[in-house]
């Protein structure tokens, strides 16, 4: 008897929460395939449903199913959720992604002219989120490159921060006085179309040699003002759990840093990555924070969900990092949901960035003002904990600038007039000082 794509996505679940990837219980993928399912088709045949729950045995989207059985029907539960098996099955040349998408026409071009700055490499696991026939979908268009990426405005550059003028060593930038942003290596799983280290991520540069990073933790042991150390890159959390331990180790050692923080995407392209094992291993250098990056809340997953649960339960703190992006998460409903399944998760939204100009990325970037309209939209609208902070990071090497919707209308002699979240008028007594003005609208 045949079965349906439910009763497959029903029997296929991922690893339990005590098991260690990859694992001896896992299911097998039952051995039928869905007849007449064609790749192009299968997308529209699902939908993709949001965590609802937070359960032991946690299911795969039904999508990322079908998806496994059409284009990975050998794999088996064990494999996929192995993240070593998910990085180096990365889909990463223009032939594998063409037999999976329907490319686009700037997709395509993008692709076979290959002169993108930044690789193509996105896992099976994200793939499978992604929508066969919809270049436009938000997902696809952080991780596909299409030929606008070959268009440089006079605004941007490659290195818009000015990171590069802020290091001391190689790989390491100490912008701010009390903390430094550690880069480990510059490989990802995945690689987002709108990184703002497109020009360094991928390309092999910044190594996770032991040496460079022996002077990165010298410098930071030497510099007493450090209390704070960002472990960034590329994402730290694809290197193995002894060489991430050989880092942390180290940092503990030296007495002046308080808190280490690692920024990472796995728990959005990679969730496999967060395996029993790293956790144990994490746990053993509180405090440490964790700033995960998410961009839409089709990326909230029950695999996602069991990753952040993880991390969650062994006391990380988790915070999200989200970039502002033209037509995939400018709006109020989809900025709204995407916090609110991440607090569902567990995640304290953190950061909302405008899009950084760097090199090929106008097609990324909104107004700002369309990022103050969306914190309009949320706040008092909303649970106070879901609405992040807007964030311009300043060209140049200024740090990050907060930009907040202004609820002052007016301030007298005797009040500050205020307009609510309804855009009602109050006032509150705030006497003025003398020599300070009053600032009537
Ligand atoms: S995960 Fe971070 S470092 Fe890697 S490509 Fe995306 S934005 Fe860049």
């Amino acid at each position: 008897m045949h079965q349906t794509c439910t009763q497959i996505a029903e029997e296929m679940t991922l690893i339990g929460e005590d098991d260690e990837p990859p694992s001896q219980h896992g299911l097998n993928i039952p051995s039928l395939i869905v007849p007449n399912l064609l790749p192009f088709r299968y997308n529209s045949l699902i939908q993709n449903s949001r965590v609802q729950t937070v359960r032991h045995k946690t299911q795969s989207t039904t999508k990322t199913k079908i998806f496994r059985q059409t284009y990975y029907p050998e794999i088996n539960d064990k494999e996929w959720n192995d993240w070593h098996w998910q990085i180096s099955h990365r889909i990463r040349t223009f032939d594998r992604l063409n037999q999976i998408l329907k490319l686009s026409y700037n997709e395509y071009h993008a692709l076979v002219n290959s002169g993108v700055q930044l690789p193509l490499s996105i896992t099976p696991y994200y793939t499978s989120l992604l929508s066969v026939d919809d270049p436009d979908q938000a997902l696809r268009r952080s991780v596909v490159p299409t030929i606008n990426e070959f268009v440089k405005m006079p605004c941007e550059s490659d290195d818009p921060l000015g990171e590069e003028h802020q290091s001391p060593v190689p790989g390491l930038v100490h912008r701010y006085p009390d903390r430094v942003l550690f880069l480990l290596l510059d490989f990802c799983s995945t690689y987002c179309r709108y990184c703002t280290r497109s020009r360094v991520v991928g390309h092999g540069a910044i190594n996770a040699g032991k040496d460079r990073l022996n002077k990165a933790i010298e410098y930071i042991r030497q510099t007493p003002s450090i209390r704070d150390v960002l472990l960034s890159g590329g994402d730290p959390l694809t290197l193995s759990d002894e060489k991430l331990e050989w880092v942390l180790f180290r940092l503990r050692q030296i007495p002046h840093v308080e808190i280490i923080r690692i920024g990472t995407k796995v728990t959005t392209v990679l969730p496999q990555r967060i395996t029993p094992k790293l956790v144990r291993m994490l746990k053993k250098y509180h405090p440490l924070w964790m700033s995960l990056h998410f961009t839409h809340p089709d990326e909230c997953t029950p695999e996602t969900h069991r990753a952040c649960s993880m991390l969650a339960d062994a006391g990380i703190p988790l915070g999200s990092q989200t970039v502002l992006l033209k037509g995939m998460n400018d709006s109020v409903e989809t900025m709204t949901e995407l916090m609110h399944e991440l607090m569902k998760m567990r995640v304290r939204p953190y950061y909302m960035y405008q899009c950084d100009p760097i090199s090929g990325s106008s097609h990324f970037r909104t107004s700002v003002q369309k990022g103050l309209e969306i914190i309009k939209g949320m706040r008092g609208f909303t649970t106070g904990y879901a609405v992040p902070t807007y964030v311009v990071d300043a060209p140049g090497g200024g740090g990050k600038i907060p930009l907040m919707p202004d609820y002052v209308e007016a301030h007298t002699h005797e009040k500050l007039i205020l307009n609510n979240y309804e855009n009602k008028c109050f006032s509150y007594p705030d006497p003025l000082i003398s020599g300070e003005k009053a600032v009537l609208q």
